[in-house]
């Protein structure tokens, strides 16, 4: 598999382009902004593009997602608990002030368990409400797209409307318990492993010995 990524928009949200290498087949994570220059960043990898997987429905992970889909017709897979965040993708945007293009509704509900097939991969579907209700991870080849639950040193936030920390702590636990050597690409910073993060990440360190006990 190929992973890359592209920064984008005001919040410098990750989106991740994973490619089956040989088929070329290939899936966007978090479309989240600058929907034009993800276009071309699919284009110049010869990528087949198949889908959509929005990891949660916050404005700066979803506002990207419209021009995309001018471009391929492809399905969006959201989970539904994220749902009512992303139909207020333009009411979001507005309470910051910054411009953004409203997404056509989703396809396809995801769940936690679910499979998802790019080519001959394999993704599982972990869903790790906290952040937001309907938050998920792909998980699959020792990867973990963690959206906003994990980062590089810190951990998404639970002050916002419709957040929980006591969700956060919950899906955090079951993050510690991956594989450390398990790479960690996250929506926003760089990309970090859960061994590293069990060694420097306050948060993750906390909630696993929580969790040892
Ligand atoms: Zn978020
Ligand atoms: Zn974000």
């Amino acid at each position: 598999m190929i992973v890359s990524s592209v920064t984008v928009g005001p919040f410098a949200e990750n989106c991740h382009l994973l490619m089956e290498e040989g088929s070329r087949l290939a899936v966007l994570v978090d479309p989240g902004d600058e929907g034009a220059r993800i276009v071309r960043e699919v284009n110049a990898a010869g990528a087949q593009l198949q889908a959509i997987w929005i990891t949660h429905a916050h404005l700066d992970h979803i506002g990207g997602i419209a021009a995309v889909l001018r471009e391929w017709k492809v399905p969006v897979y959201l989970h539904p608990l994220d749902r009512p965040l992303y139909d207020r993708g333009a009411q979001q945007a507005a309470a910051y002030g910054i411009p953004f293009e409203s997404p056509p509704a989703p396809d396809l509900e995801l769940a936690e368990g679910d499979a998802l097939a790019l080519g001959a991969l394999r993704f599982g579907v972990m869903h790790l409400p906290g952040h937001a209700p309907g938050h998920v991870a792909f998980y699959g080849h020792g990867m973990l797209f963690s959206g906003d639950v994990l980062f590089a040193g810190s951990v998404g936030r639970t002050d916002l409307p419709l957040s929980s920390p006591a969700q956060l702590e919950r899906s955090l636990e079951r993050l510690a318990i991956l594989p450390p050597e398990t790479q960690v690409h996250a929506g926003h910073g760089p990309a970090t492993t859960i061994g590293d993060e069990l060694r420097t990440n306050p948060f993750l360190s906390r909630v696993a010995r929580i969790a040892r006990r």
